[in-house]
């Protein structure tokens, strides 16, 4: 039945995850950087690690193994360090070291600041930001990457290099210091070009037949000029004669215009995701014409999420595409880096939804499965599609997936359910006769030092070292300390200090029905720090009450307000793996009628500010324009679903931080919170002005302390700050807090810095 073609396909990766089954690479890294772990160590474990890989997908049936994937921190700082964009201020460092210079450029030291770090597309990895200039020069090493190559060729399978491709990697870079504000990395391409164009000769020298050219960012909105950059890098690329073959992979999304360029360009093979609504690649592939003579690599298994594949669906996929390329060989959506190892691993988790979950070893076996399916004919895979069939059929017809009363409820909600009952500038009044605070109310963002003693109690409670009765005493001892504290330093809104938290999405996520905790299903987030995103399985609905008790029991100890402190819709969404059987709006809305009881409760139990944060609202935000309305309008009426429920004079606040707001100011507008509070003290209260400029009607904070670093804000400093806020918002609507929570910071650095902060606030009223 198949055609001949087909014969060839195959199964492969863009990339695995790297930590090993029990995070070995962190604890390696770590304790290379406590000393405690010899480079030579760490190498080793690396190595290790890697042959691990290589043979777990070799042996599962994945016929060509990614290499150059794995790092020690980031595969972009991995890409500044082949091409030899060191910054200046990191060259000393490098040149005594490299793997110390590596760590410098990750970290930073005691002399040095770091690389800037930020999202890697919409995902929750993190990526190192190259800094690059007129005066960057580029030269090539190559020495990780054929040194990867090799070792993986020495195990026997087929491997394929993965590098980030030139362009996006331009895209991702911004001005090194030094450079001009408006310098376009982009137009370094031509010095670029020739670097790339030695590794990969290195690497065919080496023994690549193929080498994979990541190019994500083709899938964001292009201008004409980069989409010219495009065809020019990969018409130059494709051109040289001493190359091996080309395999150019985009993914998290459609290619759109850039398709026609990439299938122009005279590479070999393309690597396409077709999950989600990049399934509208299989349109533009055909539009195109297919790819003739060359190899497509089809991204049909969600390399993002953890869901169990859909193997007829992927199987018609494919088979349409046979007829659009000359080889057509299976692999996921993108690297599997974004999800967790392996889900066998889940002992926890019901049985009934563990057949429901795909972790990186359950999409290598979907991919190959798929893939011999693909080659040998559906017969080939029967016993499989059977099952996959049953799974899927497990899940769309199981009670733990849907709850009537939530859908009901969810249903019935109208416009007037999202619509505060009044408007602001009416309510504001009510809400000031009510708190009679200060002009320049000074807060803090919510957590307070998350100390060695409330962890190892939070360690002991589940292990059974201590029962819940002594858990409690130690939560109740850190709201006293945070609460007397507060009312010494003179804050004026207090925060109970969030000492029961273990992460401000996992502990709400571990009350709610309908969502499903792991217990190893770590994910990189950057460098060393892995998360365990939780996952929205079924209906959401809230049992009992989940802050009420603790934030009644900090109010007790005070006659100042206490902000009552939940994490909002959006970000419950986005730190999570999100259900894929019905439309994101419809998760959200549950989790935001959810979250309303919870608001409605703590306003009954006496709370008169409530703080809603959101600081995943600008970092969910689609990849393209087109895009972004639509995902604004769901995420701004689950917010205002969320908080829409209590009396004019209850205040409610928000909080965002790690983005460049300008392009979400309408939709924090939209929002329809009295206060947002917002990171700003780095960027010298560029926030402040982003939202005068807006013509922001409501209070804000923008932060006057950056609480990323151990370092004390003098008072000062924060009052300049201050001073620089008023020139865009008016006292009357000015709030003093710093940039988010403290739980990270030390108790002695918190003290000092939030009295400094007061003491600002009370210099600044002065003045008024
Ligand atoms: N309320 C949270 C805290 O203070 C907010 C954290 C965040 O914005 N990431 O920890
Ligand atoms: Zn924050």
């Amino acid at each position: 039945m198949t055609k001949p073609a087909a014969a060839a396909a195959r199964a492969t990766v863009h990339g695995y995850p790297r930590q090993g089954p029990n995070r070995e690479l962190k604890k390696a890294v770590e304790g290379y950087w406590k000393g405690t772990v010899t480079a030579d160590a760490l190498a080793g474990t690396a190595a290790e690690l890697r042959r691990a890989n290589w043979r777990e997908l070799a042996r599962a049936g994945v016929h060509e193994v990614p290499t150059g994937d794995f790092s020690y921190y980031d595969h972009v700082l991995d890409t500044t360090v082949m091409v030899g964009a060191i910054p200046e201020r990191h060259r000393a460092a490098v040149a005594a070291d490299a793997l110390d210079g590596y760590f410098a450029m990750a970290r930073g030291t005691q002399d040095v600041a770091p690389l800037e770090m930020t999202k890697w597309f919409d995902t929750n990895y993190h990526y190192l930001v190259p800094e690059l200039g007129p005066d960057t020069v580029f030269t090539a090493d190559c020495a990780k990457q054929t040194g990867e190559l090799r070792e993986a060729l020495a195990l026997g399978p087929a491997a394929r290099p993965v590098l980030v491709g030139p362009v996006t990697y331009l895209l991702l870079a911004k001005p090194a210091p030094g450079a001009a504000a408006d310098f376009e990395p982009l137009t370094l391409l031509d010095r670029l070009l020739p670097v790339y164009a030695e590794v990969l000769a290195d690497l065919r020298a080496a023994g690549a037949e193929w080498v994979q050219l990541d190019e994500p960012a083709l899938v964001q909105d292009r201008t004409p000029a980069e989409l010219n950059a495009a065809a020019r890098a990969y018409g130059n690329l494709g051109g040289l004669a001493d190359r091996p073959k080309l395999l150019v992979a985009s993914y998290f999304g459609r290619l759109g215009e850039a398709l026609p360029v990439l299938a122009e360009s005279p590479v070999d093979g393309l690597a396409l995701d077709f999950t989600g609504a990049a399934a509208a690649n299989l349109e533009g592939l055909a539009a195109v014409g297919g790819l003739p003579g060359r190899r497509l690599v089809a991204g049909v298994v969600d390399g993002r999420n953890i869901w169990l594949n859909d193997h007829e669906k992927s199987l018609a996929t494919l088979g349409t595409l046979l007829g659009l390329a000359d080889r057509v060989d299976v692999s996921a959506s993108c690297s599997l880096l974004h999800v967790p190892l392996d889900a066998a691993a889940e002992t926890d988790v019901d049985p009934q939804i563990l057949r429901w979950l795909a972790f990186a070893r359950q999409k290598t076996r979907e991919i190959v499965t798929l893939a011999r399916g693909l080659a040998e004919g559906v017969g080939s895979v029967a016993a499989e599609l059977a099952a996959n069939r049953a799974d899927l059929a497990s899940r769309a017809d199981s009670s733990l997936t849907g709850d009537p009363a939530v859908r009901a409820r969810a249903g019935a909600v109208t416009d007037a359910d999202a619509r505060r009952s009044q408007p602001y500038a009416e309510r504001t009044a009510a809400q000031r006769a009510h708190l009679k605070l200060p002009p320049l109310p000074t807060t803090t963002i919510g957590s307070f030092p998350q100390t060695t003693g409330l962890r190892t109690a939070r360690a002991g409670l589940r292990a059974g070292r201590i029962d819940a009765a002594g858990y409690q005493e130690h939560i109740r001892a850190a709201i006293q300390e945070a609460i007397s504290f507060q009312e010494e330093a003179g804050i004026d809104v207090l925060v109970h200090g969030e000492p029961e938290r273990n992460d401000m999405v996992q502990y709400f996520a571990e009350q709610l029905s309908g969502y499903v905790a792991t217990r190893h299903g770590w994910v990189q987030s950057y460098g060393t720090r892995y998360v365990r995103p939780p996952v929205l399985v079924g209906d959401v609905s809230r049992p009992a009450p989940m802050t009420v008790g603790w934030t009644r029991y900090a109010q007790s100890l005070t006659d100042r307000p206490v902000k009552g402190m939940l994490t909002g819709p959006v970000t419950m969404l986005a730190w999570s793996f999100v259900r894929d059987d019905q439309p994101l709006n419809e998760t959200a809305r549950q989790v935001a009628l959810a979250l309303r009881d919870e608001v409605q409760d703590l306003e009954a139990s006496g709370a008169s500010v409530i703080q809603v944060d959101e600081p995943a609202l600008r970092e969910t935000l689609p990849l393209r324009s087109a895009d972004h309305a639509g995902y604004l309008a769901w995420a701004t009426e689950s917010f205002r679903l969320t908080t829409s429920g209590v009396r004019p004079d209850t205040q409610i606040h928000t909080h965002m931080c790690y983005a460049e707001f300008g392009d979400v100011v309408q939709a924090i507008d939209d929002l329809d919170a009295d206060v947002i509070s917002l990171e700003a003290a780095r960027s010298h209260m560029q926030v402040a002005r982003e939202l005068a400029a807006h013509g922001y009607p409501r209070e804000a904070g923008p932060g006057v302390y950056d609480i990323h670093s151990p370092r004390v804000p003098s008072a000062e400093e924060a009052a300049a700050l201050l001073r620089e806020g008023l020139e865009a918002i008016p006292a009357e609507r000015l709030w003093v807090n710093p940039d988010c929570g403290l739980k990270t910071r030390g108790w002695p650095e918190t003290k000092a810095s939030l009295e400094n902060l007061v003491a600002a606030a009370r210099t600044v009223r002065g003045e008024l």
